[in-house]
């Protein structure tokens, strides 16, 4: 017997934690192309209602969730005035409610930063397959999140492009025997984004809106701005290194302005295997949606014979000191990840409100890595210590540099 027909067959149910920004109307797009496969079966944001509501109406999921509660009353008020038959939810335990729901089959984590650790690791725990966008999480928390990854045997799928191609060019038995592969190094790529070649100067007069203009990916604020520092690459080496196992001083960042090699792998035997594909993140995520099976994504493949050339510089170190930090707070371990992370998207979002200059943000990590003395991240408690620590001595450090 045929289901009756205002029920829509059971495809694969997904939650989209950050369903409002770029990485989730990408996702949208992607699960939109395959109606029989996938069905949405929650979108979360943090309180943009009128986004929210129109992305409900559009996808009719079973929960929408807002973390800011007020917003969400909004939603629900706004959403029973339609036929729209999704129960709207507030707060953070929600969040983590709908991530773990044991009908959703997958979830994308695409929230920005450290707001996105808690709903991650919930997914994460009941072993379901997680589709990793969020990488501030897993640089905050690496060892107690791949922890959570081994003990409860969830598919964890990398998102970020780079972390994608890497996963691409890896053989299938990686994760069983890391050692039997023979990879020499992991091979970053990065655009240099929008400032890859302005001088100090230019730097330090840069503005938010240049910095947001990406002159290859279109992506949420915080990550372009990431971008523009080279912090992002750099919250990256972490990501390789936790993803992959690999230690920081085999990981090594190219800058290859075009985008079309996503990263690759350097073999013992001197083989490179790399992933190519145009700069488009529905291609990752209809690889991980659909792995190990391929689906389309609305994407073509490169034309190759009208790429011009495909380059790759060593990154300028000295203009963008937030790469060497990364690289700094992976040696020292423990909270380290963590203090950089939080001292990052406190001094970014301070950039964003123009209360500081472009080359305060690297200015403010550095001072709260060194104000932060050692601190332990072998428990949750203390990552979200250190996180806490961080942001207070990052915003004394805002302070002390903000326009007036
Ligand atoms: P975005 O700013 O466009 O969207 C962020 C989403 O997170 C929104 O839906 C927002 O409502 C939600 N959110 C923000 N703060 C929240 C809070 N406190 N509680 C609950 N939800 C909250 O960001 P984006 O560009 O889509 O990036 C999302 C994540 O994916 C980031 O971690 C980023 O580093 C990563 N990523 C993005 C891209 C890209 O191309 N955009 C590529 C690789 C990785
Ligand atoms: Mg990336």
């Amino acid at each position: 017997m045929s289901p009756p027909s205002h029920i829509a067959p059971r495809g694969q149910q997904i939650v989209i934690l950050g369903a409002t920004g770029s990485i989730g109307a990408s996702t949208l797009e992607v699960i939109a192309r395959h109606p029989d496969r996938y069905a949405v079966f929650a979108l979360t944001a943090h309180r943009n209602v009128e986004r929210l509501a129109q992305l409900c109406l559009r996808h009719a999921p079973r929960y929408a969730v807002l973390a800011d509660e007020a917003a969400a009353k909004q939603l629900r008020e706004k959403l029973q005035a339609t036929q729209c038959p999704t129960e709207v939810l507030g707060g953070t335990r929600a969040l983590c409610e709908v991530a773990a729901a044991s009908e959703a089959d997958a979830v994308m984590a695409a929230i920005v930063g450290a707001a996105g650790l808690a709903p991650t690791l919930a997914a994460v725990r009941t072993g379901k397959k997680v589709l990793l966008a969020n990488k501030e999480a897993l640089v905050m928390s690496g060892h107690i999140f791949m922890d959570a990854v081994a003990a409860s045997g969830a598919c964890l799928l990398p998102i970020d492009s780079e972390h994608n191609a890497i996963f691409q060019s890896l053989p299938a038995s990686y994760r069983r025997d890391p050692d039997a592969a023979g990879v020499r190094r992991i091979l970053l790529t990065g655009s240099g984004g929008p400032f890859r070649n302005a001088s100090s100067e230019r730097l330090a007069a840069a503005t938010p809106d240049e910095a947001c203009a990406h002159p290859v990916w279109s992506m949420g604020r915080k990550i372009s701005v990431d971008s523009a520092t080279l912090m992002n690459k750099g919250l990256e080496v972490i990501e390789a290194h936790w993803l992959f196992g690999v230690p920081a001083n085999r990981i090594e960042v190219l800058i290859h302005p075009q985008s079309i090699v996503h990263s690759m792998v350097d073999y013992v035997d001197g083989s490179v295997v790399a992933q190519l594909g145009n700069p488009d993140m529905r291609v990752p995520i209809a690889h991980a949606l659909a792995w190990p099976e391929r689906i389309e994504s609305g994407v073509s493949a490169p034309e190759f014979f009208s790429l011009a050339a495909l380059s790759f510089e060593r990154p300028a170190l000295e203009r963008f000191p937030c790469l060497g930090l990364a690289y700094q707070a992976l040696e020292a371990g423990g909270a380290a990840p963590a203090v950089l992370n939080a001292a990052n998207e406190e001094a970014v979002r301070a950039f964003l409100e123009r209360r500081i200059g472009f080359c305060h943000i690297a200015e403010i990590i550095t001072a709260t890595l060194e104000c932060s003395g050692k601190l332990d991240a072998n428990v949750l408690a203390a990552v979200l210590h250190a996180d806490a620590r961080a942001r207070e001595i990052a915003r004394e450090e805002i302070l002390k540099r903000s326009v007036p």
